[in-house]
């Protein structure tokens, strides 16, 4: 299987086309919190949504293991940077959560 090393990803992120491949899901999504609408919240005072700030696009299947899935709609969603790190905290509940994202996110 192929994975992605953390400089690829990296590499990815900072990407053009991943620019544009973002801001269609954002768009796609009407910049609202996927995760948050699945658990009937909506966005109030709590996510404000500042649109460049506070939503992260997320790979579904993530990044590193599934690199063909990188720009595939289907596999991306928006999600605020509260579900977000919740996400990743669920995966990693070993790891010092927090400053791994913060370290691998952009
Ligand atoms: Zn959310």
């Amino acid at each position: 299987m192929t994975t992605l090393t953390r400089e690829e990803r990296v590499k990815l992120y900072k990407s053009r086309a991943w620019q544009v491949t973002r801001k269609l899901v954002l768009e796609r999504d009407n910049y609202e919190c996927q995760e948050c609408k699945r658990n009937g919240r909506v966005f109030t005072n709590q996510h404000k949504p500042d649109k460049h700030k506070r939503l992260d696009v997320d790979h579904i299947k993530s990044l590193e293991h599934h690199p063909e899935l990188a720009f595939d709609m289907d596999n991306l969603e928006t999600l605020c940077v509260k579900c977000h790190n919740k996400k990743e905290n669920r995966f990693h509940p070993n790891q010092s959560k927090k400053k791994k994202w913060h370290d691998e996110f952009w």
